[in-house]
């Protein structure tokens, strides 16, 4: 089992930097052809390519990520065992390093209690067994695995690469966030369209949230109100919004308003409900900070410590 190990020497470094460039470059490659074609299906020829790209992807970023947590030693060949790093690097530069077989490297991987679970090692063992076929006969694909496999190429993205090669905490941060850093700009806005991906986002943002509405960027049921982010497209408000329950749907903390802005605009904004739509108004009292959605400012009396004495 690896123990995390924070820094890296030098050489360690640079073959880390290359693994990782190249386990992204595949992956680029994997997600262009996936997205290529808005049909309900893959075609035969992207859904093999797409399979090899991500499987090459996969077992990159398994190297990277078993050099960042252990060692480099931890993916070479026992022959290399007691060299020195100065050979390594010769060896390594002259294309020479020899690493373990991608079996004994996702064994070791699959030890990392924490990192896969049962569904997510199966996924692993799947794309394995198609990059196997596809490399060595054929790769058997029926109809149906076509429209399967972009689902499972998109749970791939996002819960087999993403731990492997981000350090992202999805209770925090998005995968969209490292796609959009990773992809050129129309493959991401493509991406965050692609219906599998956004269903998966949707699904990702249930279960990381219990306040998941629909995001004004995206307009997908992806926006986590506590952490102000969308899962789909990466839309993050630093601070800009506050939430208010709405008198519409009763929605908790559904309607969205500008709190920067209230206190120069006579302590009313207008309000967006990011469950069901209304557009009511938005009263935050300047003396205790209580914020109110309101149709009708007489309702205002009611809930504000100062009105209700005036
Ligand atoms: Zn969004
Ligand atoms: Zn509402
Ligand atoms: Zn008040």
């Amino acid at each position: 089992m690896p123990n995390r190990q924070p820094t890296m020497d030098a050489s360690t470094k640079l073959v880390y930097d290359n693994i990782y460039s190249n386990a992204v470059m595949f992956l680029r490659r994997a997600i262009k052809e996936l997205i290529a074609h808005s049909g309900d299906h893959l075609e035969r020829e992207q859904a093999v390519v797409a399979c090899i790209f991500i499987q090459m992807s996969i077992e990159l970023g398994f190297k990277a990520y078993l050099i960042k947590t252990c060692s480099l030693s931890s993916i070479l060949l026992k022959k290399h065992k007691d060299q020195p790093i100065q050979e390594l690097m010769e060896a390594f530069e002259q294309g020479k390093l020899k690493t373990k077989s991608f079996e004994d490297l996702k064994n070791i991987i699959i030890a990392d209690e924490g990192l896969f679970d049962e569904e997510r090692i199966q996924y692993i063992n799947d794309f394995q067994d198609y990059r196997n076929q596809a490399v060595h006969f054929h790769l058997n694909l029926a109809p149906g695995d076509l429209f399967d496999l972009r689902y499972d190429l998109v749970y791939m993205l996002v819960h087999v690469v993403i731990p492997i090669l981000t350090e992202i905490n999805m209770d925090f941060e998005t995968p969209s966030e490292f796609y959009e850093n990773q992809l050129d700009k129309n493959d991401f806005k493509t991406l965050i369209k692609f219906r599998p991906y956004v269903e998966e986002m949707k699904k990702v943002a249930a279960e990381h949230s219990r306040l998941v509405y629909n995001c004004i960027e995206c307009e997908e049921r992806t926006y986590n109100v506590d952490n102000e982010m969308c899962y789909c497209c990466n839309l993050q408000f630093t601070d800009f919004g506050e939430y208010v329950t709405c008198i519409s749907c009763k929605a908790p903390r559904s309607v969205i308003f500008d709190h920067n802005n209230i206190a120069i605009n006579d302590n009313i904004m207008n309000g967006l409900c990011l469950n069901c739509g209304e557009r009511p108004e938005v009263f935050k009292c300047p003396h205790c900070g209580v914020a109110r959605a309101f149709y009708d400012k007489r309702e205002l009396k009611m809930v504000c410590c100062e009105m209700a004495e005036a």
